[in-house]
């Protein structure tokens, strides 16, 4: 699954290619065609089928941003502005090509749902193997209410404060530290390949409970979950599984991973555990991590 810096990497990578470009035509794929006619919504939410193709024809992409895990296209047509959302879900990618011939891996091939067509010719197109991704035209993030309950960005720098204070409240104290760091409400961006790591680092167990860790701590914590997703990015992202930048290159960030999807604990050689936390599996070492 892409992570916040698979995606800032996506972002980066959008931007350099196709800011200032138009969409000249809008295609969807069969299976996102039936899935709206069975009244499900497979990728393309909140808006009819219609509605999305014949409103994005003729944007043009003003800027790309990233919001923790999101895609902000922000698009202008006839001087007004919208916001295109892309997240990515579990194996979402955009590919900027000239034919879909150009998307070199054919499992991604085999999986494109959408294509924009540039008035400029080139495709901007989005593959998702398993369709957990998701493309919303907004107006403006407003107009998406999850968007806005998001934790500030880890980089800002309200975002530890605002972990510390989150942490405390009695919904989340006796929770395992690691559901808590994850909750997207407490920090934006953090999935299981971060967490699992800055745990480690911190030779903290993910099952702790919040509260019995000092505020010191959680401020260590934080500050590590921030360089570990900052030392990801500057390395192109994890290719954990199914990511790919626009390019169809994988990240190298996976060579530096210490704990997550590790059998022995890198640090004193021990045989790894795992526990389910929040429904996810969380790798630890039973020495190491207290
Ligand atoms: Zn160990």
């Amino acid at each position: 699954m892409p992570e916040l810096p698979e995606v800032e990497g996506v972002v980066r990578e959008l931007s350099s290619v196709s800011i200032g470009r138009t969409i000249s035509e809008v295609q969807v794929s069969d299976v996102i065609r039936r899935s709206k006619e069975l009244g499900k919504e497979a990728i393309v939410k909140g808006i009819t089928l219609e509605d999305f193709i014949e409103e994005l024809a003729s944007m043009t992409i003003v800027n790309i941003t990233r919001r923790s895990k999101y895609i902000y296209f922000h698009m202008e047509k006839n001087g007004l502005p919208y916001l295109l959302v892309s997240h990515l879900g579990m194996s979402g990618a955009w590919f900027n090509v000239d034919t879909l011939e150009d998307v070199v891996e054919q499992k991604f091939r085999n999986h494109v749902h959408v294509v924009f067509k540039m008035a400029d010719g080139g495709l901007l197109v989005y593959s998702d193997i398993r369709r957990f991704g998701e493309l919303r035209l907004l107006q403006k993030e407003g107009d998406y209410i999850p968007l806005l309950k998001m934790a500030p960005e880890p980089f800002d720098a309200s975002a530890e404060d605002h972990f510390i204070a989150m942490a405390s409240l009695p919904k989340y104290a006796r929770k395992p530290i690691k559901e808590v760091i994850m909750d997207g409400h407490v920090i934006s961006g953090c999935g299981n390949i971060y967490a699992t790591e800055a745990l480690f680092r911190m030779k903290i167990h993910p099952g702790r409970a919040a509260e019995r860790i000092s505020e010191k701590r959680k401020r260590e914590l934080f500050r590590e979950i921030v360089d570990v997703l900052q030392e990801s990015i500057d390395a192109g992202g994890s290719s954990i599984s199914d990511y790919r930048n626009i390019n169809g290159e994988a990240g190298t960030m996976q060579t530096r991973l210490k704990m997550y999807g590790k059998k022995e604990c890198g640090t004193c050689g021990k045989e790894t555990k795992s526990m389910k936390i929040a429904g996810r599996t969380s790798v630890y070492c039973p020495q190491c991590q207290r």
